[in-house]
């Protein structure tokens, strides 16, 4: 395959674009470890309190690498067409259940979910669930829906809250890999660990199932994520 000069300072660009991105990412984690490692040569053993603050946010510090390290490596199968699927008829409500079930949070309320049976790899429907779930009660307060219905051939899972929302600016953006918006950036209690691959990952295990997001969003009333679902 030939590229055209365009295609090829595109792919460049795109390159640059995702070295900086991770190099930033990865940047803020080493600087805290780095920090505390200094902390703790100089008063870690005198001090208990210094040495338990330390390896705490060590640790944190740590599982955020590997978070995004993981993330990275999922994508990367992902493009080389690495990342197996095994696809099964799935009960969805059932799936939905347990999902629900062992987030185990008291703000995630929920439909009654219709039976319904889809061609599935039910793992990979958990982590592009997860990804919506997560968003919907990091970027919100109060109560977080979750409704499914069914019609003809096809269920609609809804991911509904009622928190910050979504500018229209960068409503086609929000898919890209490592896009945040500013409100989210800004956000006082930033989660360490978000970095703008959950949708990605999400889009490319819906694409894989033929499932259909929409958004609708309002800044500062919440957002709403659709989910069109193929049934068997
Ligand atoms: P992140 O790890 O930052 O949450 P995602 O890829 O999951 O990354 O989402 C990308 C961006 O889309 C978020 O940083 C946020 O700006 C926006 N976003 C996603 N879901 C919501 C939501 N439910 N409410 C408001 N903003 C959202």
């Amino acid at each position: 395959m030939q590229l055209g000069i365009d295609a090829v300072s595109e792919n460049f660009l795109r390159q640059q674009r995702f070295v900086n991105d991770v190099s930033h990412e990865l940047r803020t984690p080493l600087t805290i470890i780095r920090g505390y490692v200094d902390l703790l040569e100089s008063y870690g053993t005198s001090d208990p309190e210094i040495f338990k603050e330390a390896v705490t946010s060590i640790k944190t510090s740590a599982q955020n690498m590997q978070n995004l390290v993981e993330s990275l490596l999922f994508l990367a199968r992902a493009d080389q067409g690495r990342q197996p699927l095994t696809k099964v008829p799935v009960d969805l409500d059932e799936l939905l259940k347990k999902f629900v079930e062992a987030y185990n949070s008291p703000r995630v309320k929920v439909s009654k979910f219709p039976p319904c049976k889809i061609l599935a790899d039910g793992e990979f429907l958990k982590k592009m669930f997860a990804a919506f779930l997560d968003n919907a009660l990091y970027y919100s307060t109060d109560a977080v829906k979750i409704e499914l219905t069914t019609s003809g051939d096809v269920a609609t899972l809804k991911f509904i809250d009622k928190g910050i929302g979504i500018d229209k600016e960068d409503m086609g953006k929000i898919f890209d890999r490592f896009y945040r918006t500013d409100k989210a950036r800004t956000k006082i209690d930033d989660r360490e660990n978000a970095v703008g691959l959950g949708l990605p990952i999400a889009k490319w295990i819906a694409d894989r199932h033929d499932i259909k997001i929409s958004v609708k969003s309002k800044l500062g009333e919440g957002s709403t994520f659709t989910l069109t679902i193929p049934t068997i």
